[in-house]
């Protein structure tokens, strides 16, 4: 019989790991079109959640639901770590971290970069 050699392999908090892959898979539902749009890579086609603030700057915000937006892999990978503010299509309102804050207000809060697609 084969050994089951996976385990250990995992991440050593699966509880969290499966929260995250929960939260990213409501994200690509309901934001199906890539929020970042990348000229020559993107893909438009959310396969991933992508921190609107960077897990570094916020790790707080690391499972809020604000502070994702639907995004393609390219445009994830390639984003990397850039502050919000840095992006391009930003410019204009980049949003108030602080809106962040309440889960219950996120709806309303998070900043509607997917405009850049009407
Ligand atoms: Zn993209």
């Amino acid at each position: 019989m084969a050994a089951q050699w996976w385990v250990g392999y995992w991440p050593s908090d699966p509880t969290s790991d499966r929260a995250w892959r929960r939260l990213r898979d409501q994200v690509v539902a309901e934001e199906p079109v890539c929020w970042l749009g990348f000229a020559g890579i993107c893909t438009h086609v959310s396969t991933t959640a992508d921190h609107v603030i960077p897990k570094t700057q916020r790790p707080d915000l690391a499972m809020t639901r604000a502070n994702l937006r639907g995004c393609c892999g390219p445009c994830n990978l390639a984003r990397g770590r850039t502050p919000v503010q840095r992006l391009s299509f930003a410019a204009g309102d980049p949003g108030d971290p602080g809106a962040f804050g309440s889960p219950d207000s996120a709806a309303g809060a998070a900043p509607s970069a997917l405009a850049i697609f009407d």
